[in-house]
């Protein structure tokens, strides 16, 4: 169901548009309630004549301050420079203190501001590290210590030591067991965190694995196979032209006897990465077996692919080769525009055999494929087998 045009224009503005952005404040709404509960205890303290006006109405407005503070230094996007962009480490300290400035005013109701700390370190839990819940906790219990000896030195008639360390003890040790239970449950979500993450990142290994040639990075036969036959659906449902150029590296044997297999290795590598950045973006490039790519390139018909290929040629044959600078090699290339209906085999096979072609007029040329060629090529096909 669509949200009012009202409730989302206030969402904005609340929150801001940036998905980013809108999950911490968001995350920051919800110590709004600690703070309202706050509120509520330090008026409601008023009201039982434990707290004077003034002291009441000052530890209102640092309540309310401190929220608004942590609200625009996070809704203003000064925070997304650092780490935790919620700033809660920090937040959180701020209000330990707040809450501690109002135990030592709230005389008999000072230990509902226990369970509001719990609540801050509950919260702040499941954002900070390990170390920083730790450290939380244990500034928490000093300062709890501090206010405690404070009240019995400062203000023994209204605060006696001796109720005064029983909250310490009491109130000090379900701090640090929850502190502890805190670094242990960070400890499980940074184990987790670092899980999801290695496993984020063997699946990409996999994908990128099924997808592409590990010495080439072009993609695999697999993956044009894929590609190409989805793109021979189209061009059925459309009529959009589509073509595929064959590629085969000339001579290609005498560069791994001459220059050895870590040049030839070389060649492919420089050759497909120089092809990959020729293409256009909708073009796809494959590794289709040892010396041999597959290029797919949409949208157009067969001449212009053939201009595209024969550009690529052009710029191939000056291609250097880290750590060969005297080796240069040329390719030859079969072109062919998809029929409508035509199977991902046989459109291959008019590629080869103008590829063939090409290879029998002296290499280091494009030629297209046309019906005579695909004769000619599967009768030499058949007289090798006959041969041998
Ligand atoms: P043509 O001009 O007729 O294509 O001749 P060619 O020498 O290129 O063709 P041929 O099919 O005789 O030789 C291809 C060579 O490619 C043989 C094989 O050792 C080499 N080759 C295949 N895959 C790789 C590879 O991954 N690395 C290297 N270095 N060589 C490879
Ligand atoms: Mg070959
Ligand atoms: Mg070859």
């Amino acid at each position: 169901m669509n949200k009012p045009f009202w409730l989302e224009a206030l969402a904005n503005w609340v929150l801001g548009r940036d998905p980013h952005l809108r999950r911490h404040v968001l995350m920051l709404m919800f110590t709004l309630e600690p703070y309202a509960v706050c509120v509520g205890v330090i008026l409601h303290s008023k009201y039982l004549k434990l707290l004077d006006a003034p002291t009441a109405h000052s530890l209102t407005a640092v309540s309310v301050l401190s929220f608004a503070v942590m609200y625009v230094l996070i809704r203003s996007g000064w925070s997304q420079r650092f780490g935790d962009p919620v700033l809660t480490f920090p937040h959180a300290l701020v209000s330990i203190l707040l809450c501690m400035a109002a135990y030592t005013q709230l005389g008999e109701n000072r230990g509902n501001v226990m369970i509001l700390i719990a609540q801050t370190i509950v919260l702040a839990m499941f954002r900070l590290k390990p170390t920083q819940v730790l450290a939380l906790g244990i500034c928490t219990i000093v300062a709890l210590a501090g206010c405690v000896m404070g009240l019995a030195v400062f203000s023994p008639t209204r605060y006696p030591a001796s109720s005064g360390w029983t909250h310490f003890v009491v109130g000090g040790s379900t701090l640090l067991t929850l502190s502890l239970i805190g670094k242990w449950v960070s400890d499980i979500r940074v184990r987790i965190g670092r899980q999801a993450r290695e496993l984020q990142e063997a699946v990409d290994t996999v994908k990128q694995m099924a997808t592409t040639d590990m010495l080439t990075g072009a993609l695999n036969r697999r993956m044009m196979t894929e590609l190409a036959e989805a793109e021979l659906k189209l061009v059925e449902r459309t009529g959009i032209p589509m073509c595929l150029a064959l590629i085969d590296i000339d001579h290609f044997k005498h560069v791994n006897d001459q220059f050895g297999h870590h040049a030839g290795d070389a060649v492919l590598r420089g050759m497909a990465q120089h092809a990959q950045g020729q293409i256009r973006q909708v073009d796809k490039f494959a590794r289709w077996g040892g010396e041999e790519f597959l290029v797919m390139l949409p949208s157009i018909p067969a001449t212009e692919g053939m201009n595209a290929i024969e550009r690529l040629r052009l710029s191939i044959e000056k291609l250097d080769y880290p750590g060969y600078p005297q080796l240069r090699v040329t390719f030859s290339a079969g072109i062919a525009q998809a029929k409508p209906g035509e199977a991902l085999e046989q459109l291959i096979e008019r590629a080869d055999a103008a590829l063939y072609e090409a290879k029998r007029q002296g290499r280091n040329r494009s030629l297209l494929a046309s019906p005579e060629l695909v004769s000619v090529h599967a009768e030499a096909l058949s007289t090798r087998e006959v041969l041998s």
